[in-house]
């Protein structure tokens, strides 16, 4: 897999992880039943997140800088060639290429990165 499509997508998990520790009303939980406070939680993920965006080539980073703001998502898989960020059918070649996520593909519709499931 591309490089920095895996760090796109740990990004993305830390993003979820993030936004799921933001939803849930921890303060009703006792917090000594955690080991870690959710609050410092929250910011290890964020730290991990900066690391990781530094991670990113200059183009890629510019990109999901834009996603960012927009988007939940802005890593999404391409199933049976649909990008299932905007639901339009990706370019057969990309559908079919045999070294699937060795590159970094975009979706011309949305503008997601995309990585490739069977
Ligand atoms: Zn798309």
């Amino acid at each position: 897999m591309h490089a920095q499509l895996e760090i796109l997508l740990e990004m993305q998990d830390l993003r979820s992880q993030r936004a799921a520790l933001a939803e849930q009303d921890l303060g009703r939980v006792e917090s000594e039943l955690f080991d870690i406070e959710p609050d410092e939680a929250v910011l290890r993920i964020d730290e991990k997140l900066g690391e990781l965006e530094d991670r990113l080539d200059t183009g890629v980073r510019n990109r999901y800088d834009r996603l960012k703001g927009a988007r939940d998502r802005m890593v999404v898989p391409v199933v049976g060639g649909i990008c299932y960020g905007c639901f339009m059918a990706v370019p057969t070649a990309w559908a079919s290429d045999i070294e699937r996520n060795e590159g970094l593909d975009v979706c011309d519709n949305c503008g997601c990165f995309l990585y490739h499931l069977d």
